[in-house]
């Protein structure tokens, strides 16, 4: 069969035919299969309908590993899901559908989310699907259908029998924009310019002895229940244990002595507010305080703001500055720059507010203690989890205010108040809708009110290790399920939610680490070396460069763009140079191919091989050799760049050029036959390394070679260390030295690289007559062999002496 290979090679065209001609089931995870798992608990992005650049990294590294390990012989599983839930997409609804969710029936709003949530997957596959990803679409998950909306709420269940899960009256991180919790990792940090407030507070008992207490949020002393000082703070040994009268409010507040107060910041007297930030919390439990809320859910003032109530937080410190400065209570005022914590998905600055939460238990040393039996690659990135476990002080607040999320499978005593939960064959279940079964265990009420809160999202996807594994929430450990799983790849971004939070999750739900290996991607940076943003302009989507490249190329810029964990800048010059390295290869695949189209290999059969060939092969297998460790490392710009300079540099340079005549020889002679069969061996290993990174290329490369089956599922090399072969590396690396020098010296001297120049004298005793065929060939001169080398540095002996790395190479004309 013959087949004809166009000059140029067309991505378009070759991408195209195989991404409709591949089989699914290529990847299918074989559950009889006697082959060792391998699982991978892939990322589900939130289906915002854009997969953007970073994904695509964090995704090509996934598949790089997928196919590695296929090939290695593993039973791979590359499930893909989706965390649909989240604020994200009800605003976009919001949006869309021009209304407020507040509007219309809760189910009707969660219909519009999952139409929309719907769409946006089909477009985020459709780009999955188009830079080759080798996923099993048979275990696609999505956290809003029912089955996996059942775990998640049976999951909650079984935390709850178990004490892991509480409800609480406690101080939470609150948005008063989104109106609802928000969890502490969800708290970002900004700076923003505030200013300093020097007020006055009056001692207790006087008439007018005053203390100087500098706020930062004088829209709190409502608030104010307590004033601290450093105990060291010889300023304040007269007021320590006395009290204050807080201003405009009138009540009075006790000074406390404590460490933590810095009396460097203001004055050295602080006032505590209940809750100003999490200081204040840690005082409030401390010292045992009273709880005065003066800012409702919703940012306003509440009644005990009294004359200020109803006023938003900024109008209050407004306010409550002209009217302290009226009354000659404000001494001065100075800008400050302020870390703030704000809303991760706003940015409205957040408060602590007390409210009834649902919480689960943060079990610090555990959790340290399975991170530390977990290989993260790159390694430093552990400390990053350690340091945040470290900081915890509170448990995990799982209850928020939305809509579009997992109900929690709760109703409460309408009679009592008693907690009923649901029972396993109600789930899924929507409380809000659905009534309990039974009556009140406490009272025997049977009217029942549903709790209204929704679940973190984070309660979905931390279950995805215990999902794609099969865990049976029920039964445990069993026959036929892999728990922990492989591996676990994703991004530095979200190590303190999500690596978190599944640690924290497979632990109480499977009492075990929940992955052996945890693979860290970097950040994607535009080409002026910045964060890629929309609104920098330095934006790159991932279609942009196959619709000029191809899905192989850009893969390739992957691969070789950074050291995985490092944060991989995008540059065109890496794009055009993968593809100038795809026309490179197929380039070679089709000179291979004039003298390879019939060859049939014949198994066992011995074929006398030539220096050069052997040359060839020995660094085929060492090449082998380092990629495969490179794989095995996770170390794919190295496994890349050592393909690209054997190919480029080793095959294509050296030896396509060394063995050229012997390979249009006449059939069957010896010399033929031995590079036919290196050159066979060759592009074949080929196909197979590059397959992770170029699976198109590599597929094309493998129909042309082998007209059977895909590369795909083709068996990774294996080193044969028999072909390694140090005398033969040197002689070939002799032999291509000395064409190379030959062909620099013609072209120095204006001669073409085809004519022949005389003899050229060899003074060496490492190479034999037969070696010399291909120096003869690739520079068209005779070659004479001297073994004895003193001759060569006789000055009255005619011509050129070159001189290759020691050994001299006469020209005689
Ligand atoms: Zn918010
Ligand atoms: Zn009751």
């Amino acid at each position: 069969m013959s087949k004809k290979m166009e000059k140029k090679y067309k991505p378009e065209i070759v991408e195209k035919k195989w991404l409709e001609n591949w089989d699914d089931s290529l990847y299918y995870f074989d559950t009889d299969s006697a082959k060792s798992p391998y699982i991978i608990d892939t990322p589900p992005p939130y289906p915002t309908g854009d997969f953007h650049v970073g994904n695509a990294l964090n995704w090509c590294y996934i598949d790089f590993i997928a196919r590695y390990k296929r090939m290695r012989g593993y039973n791979v599983m590359f499930p893909q899901g989706w965390d649909c839930h989240g604020l994200p997409t009800e605003v976009k609804v919001e949006e869309r559908h021009g209304l407020s969710k507040r509007q219309i029936e809760k189910h009707e709003f969660r219909e519009l989310c999952k139409q929309l949530t719907r769409e946006n997957i089909a477009q985020m596959k459709g780009m999955m699907q188009k830079l080759g990803m080798s996923i099993d679409w048979s275990k696609e998950f999505v956290t809003m259908d029912d089955r996996y909306k059942r775990f998640t709420q049976l999951s909650f269940l079984k935390m709850y029998h178990n004490g892991l899960i509480y409800q609480e009256e406690y101080p939470v991180n609150w948005c008063p924009r989104c109106e609802t919790a928000i969890a502490f990792a969800e708290v970002e940090y900004e700076d923003r310019d505030a200013s300093l407030n020097y007020v006055l507070f009056k001692k207790a008992g006087t008439e007018n002895e005053y203390v100087e207490i500098a706020t930062t949020r004088p829209e709190l002393l409502a608030s104010c229940v307590a004033v601290a000082v450093h105990p060291d703070d010889e300023r304040y040994k007269d007021i320590a244990g006395k009290e204050l009268v807080v201003p405009i409010f009138e009540h009075a507040v006790t000074v406390y002595e404590d460490e933590s107060v810095d009396p460097a910041f203001g004055t050295g007297v602080v006032m505590i507010c209940t809750f100003g930030d999490r200081q204040d919390v840690r005082w409030w439990k401390l010292h045992n305080l009273p709880l005065i809320e003066s800012i409702d859910e919703r940012g306003r003032m509440t009644a005990v703001a009294r004359g200020y109530e109803g006023l938003s937080v900024t109008e209050c410190k407004k306010k409550i500055i002209e009217d302290l400065n009226a009354q000659g209570l404000l001494r001065n005022q100075e800008p400050l720059q302020q870390s703030v914590g704000v809303c991760w998905r706003c940015k409205t600055p957040i408060e602590i507010i007390s409210t009834r939460q649902w919480f689960v238990r943060v079990m610090h040393d555990d959790i340290i203690k399975a991170s530390e039996e977990i290989a993260w690659y790159p390694e430093h990135f552990a400390i990053r989890l350690k340091n945040w476990v470290d900081s915890m002080e509170w448990d995990w607040c799982i209850s928020r205010q939305r809509i579009f999320s997992v109900p929690i499978p709760v109703w409460y005593c309408l009679k009592c108040g008693t907690v009923k939960v649901a029972s396993e064959d109600d789930l899924p279940v929507d409380p809000s809708i659905a009534s309990p079964k039974g009556p009140c265990a406490n009272c025997g009420g049977t009217e029942f009110k549903g709790e209204e809160d929704v679940l973190d999202t984070w309660m979905d996807s931390s279950l995805s290790a215990l999902w794609v594994s099969g865990w049976d929430l029920n039964a445990g450990a069993q026959s036929g399920i892999t728990f922990p799983v492989a591996l676990r790849p994703q991004g530095h971004d979200i190590i303190r939610t999500w690596t978190f939070y599944t640690i924290l999750r497979s632990l109480a739900l499977a009492q075990s680490k929940p992955w052996d290996t945890i693979l860290i991607n970097g950040m994607v940076l535009g080409e002026d070396g910045y964060k890629m943003s929309k609104s920098r302009n330095n934006f790159i989507s991932p279609d942009a460069v196959i619709q000029k490249h191809g899905a192989d190329v850009f893969r390739q810029w992957a691969a070789i763009g950074g050291a995985v964990g490092s944060d991989v800048q995008f540059r065109w010059k890496d794009i055009v140079a993968a593809s100038k390295f795809m026309q490179k290869l197929w380039s070679i695949l089709r000179f291979a191919m004039l003298h390879l189209a019939d060859y049939e290999r014949e198994e066992g059969a011995a074929v006398n091989l030539r220096v050069v060939d052997k040359w060839l092969l020995s660094k085929l297998n060492k090449l082998v050799r380092s990629v495969t460790d490179s794989m095995e490392t996770y170390k794919f710009d190295e496994a890349m760049k050592d393909i690209r300079t054997f190919a480029w540099n080793v095959l294509a340079d050296d030896y396509i050029e060394l063995a050229k005549s012997r390979l249009y020889g006449q059939p069957g002679d010896e010399g033929k036959e031995s590079a036919r069969y290196a050159l066979y061996v060759t592009l074949q290993t080929l196909s197979k390394l590059i397959a992770p990174f170029a699976p198109f290329f590599a597929e094309e490369m493998h129909y042309y070679i082998e007209n059977d089956g895909s590369v795909h599922n083709a068996d990774w090399p294996v080193v044969e260390p028999e072909m390694i072969d140090r005398d033969a590396e040197a002689e070939g690396d002799l032999i291509a030295d000395i064409v190379r020098a030959v062909r620099r010296y013609k072209s120095e001297k204006g001669i073409a690289l085809n004519a022949p120049l005389g003899t050229l004298a060899i003074y060496t005793a490492d190479l034999n007559q037969r070696d010399t065929e291909d120096i003869e060939n690739a520079t068209a001169t005779k070659v004479e062999l001297c073994t004895t080398t003193t001759e060569a540095s006789e000055p009255e002996a005619e011509g050129t002496v070159l001189d290759v790395n020691g050994t001299k190479v006469r020209i005689k004309s």
